[in-house]
């Protein structure tokens, strides 16, 4: 067996236990105290690091220089739950209620963590310096950026950014690691549809906000089978309207909210402009007036080629038998985007189900649950693509 996959096995009770205990007591974004307590225990009982906490409120960046000259590579884990009521029946289950970790981010920092014992093991032999990154508060509550704005792309900038995800709506052993666009930019939206109120029973003395609505809406979805070449990818989904409360009275709005995706700045900006002028169109015809809100959650994660081949390369070494996506993409979105944007770097998908195990309930539900084995693939593929892709 490969020397790096047999050390990662050998102590793989120690990535489980922490995983297990990170599971246990789950914190939502930008309350990560405890967590962030437990990353640096277990980042202080490693030589060479040099650790920052309380970054972004619970942010840690441990700084691991190498022996020798190379790149800076920033490996990035994030560390928020979810208020979501655990419902897997395990043993080590969340211990505080309507909190869990439903996504996996504990298993991404118990990755991250026996990462950065393994790579300090041989830290004489290591090219260039390694930042890792624990961001707090990935699910859309902005970390990614208020690490940023608190300096993790400076002194040092690195040169290479990497980051991944266990991913259940993949098996275990299954990898993806994708040239390019690999998840999707994404905007919310809230359009407000004004008109003028009247009663059920006399349109005509009013302007009917309802109506207007329904043909925005129903206008919308040409612009996603018209206008966006085929064989890119994009999405407008309306998800929620809200308006009228009496069956006999027209109200005087409607408000309709959800979500524009994209892989390429040019469809997002196609997207934008058009989802705007479809929006003010088709209301002005129907003689109300739109007011529009479009705020960006993330822009896309592209990944970048070079790195992705060095990646892959090292996935065939290490798991021959595995089955290594090169085309996998997602129309999800992901705060690594910030980090990501105009720099090097690659985000990886580790497939995390075991149908076999009752471990395939998906991403955000009560039950899920990953097969823990997907860790060891995670952490082969970091501790041996690293020295690889840090050599001058
Ligand atoms: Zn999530
Ligand atoms: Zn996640």
């Amino acid at each position: 067996m490969n020397p790096i996959l047999s050390r990662v096995k050998e102590i793989f009770p120690y990535t489980r236990d922490l995983r297990r205990e990170f599971h246990r007591c789950p914190e939502l974004g930008f309350q990560e105290f405890q967590t962030s307590k437990i990353i640096i225990r277990e980042l202080s009982k490693l030589e060479g690091f040099s650790i920052q906490s309380g970054l972004a409120e619970t942010g840690v960046v441990a700084r691991l220089p190498g022996g020798k000259s190379g790149k800076t590579i920033l490996l990035r884990f994030d560390m928020d739950a979810l208020p979501v009521q655990e419902a897997t029946g395990a043993a080590y289950a969340s211990e505080k209620a309507g909190i869990m970790h439903a996504c996996g981010h504990d298993g991404h920092m118990a990755i991250g963590l026996t990462t950065a014992r393994l790579l300090s093991e041989n830290r004489q032999e290591l090219p260039g310096e390694l930042k890792f990154v624990f961001q707090p508060a990935e699910e859309g509550l902005g970390g990614a950026r208020r690490m940023i704005a608190a300096g993790i792309l400076r002194d040092p900038e690195p040169d290479i950014i990497l980051g991944l995800h266990l991913w259940n709506e993949k098996p275990l052993g299954w990898i993806g690691i994708t040239d390019g666009p690999v998840m999707s930019a994404s905007e919310t939206f809230r359009v407000t549809i004004r008109g003028k109120g009247g009663h059920g029973g006399k349109p005509h003395e009013a302007i009917d906000p309802v109506v207007a609505s329904a043909a925005v809406i129903t206008a919308l979805q040409s612009i996603v089978s018209r206008e966006v070449p085929p064989l890119d990818s994009a999405v407008i989904t309306v998800s929620s309207i809200h308006g009228g409360e009496a069956h006999n009275v027209i109200p005087e709005e409607v408000i309709l909210t959800g979500t524009i995706r994209s892989y390429t700045k040019k469809t997002r900006d196609l997207l934008l402009s058009r989802f705007r002028q479809v929006v003010e169109g088709v209301s002005g015809m129907h003689l109300c007036r739109a007011e529009l809100e479009i705020q960006e959650i993330s822009p896309a994660v592209v990944n970048d080629p070079g790195v992705a081949r060095v990646l892959r390369n090292t996935a065939r070494g290490l798991f021959p038998e595995g089955e290594l996506d090169e085309n996998y993409r997602t129309m999800a979105s992901e705060d690594m985007a910030f980090i990501l944007q105009d720099r090097q770097g690659c985000y990886c998908f580790i497939g995390s189900a075991n149908p076999g195990k009752g471990l395939d309930a998906k991403h955000h539900q009560p039950a899920f649950n990953f097969d823990e084995d997907a860790m060891i693939s995670a952490v082969a593929l970091l501790v041996a693509a690293v020295p690889e892709l840090s050599q001058g």
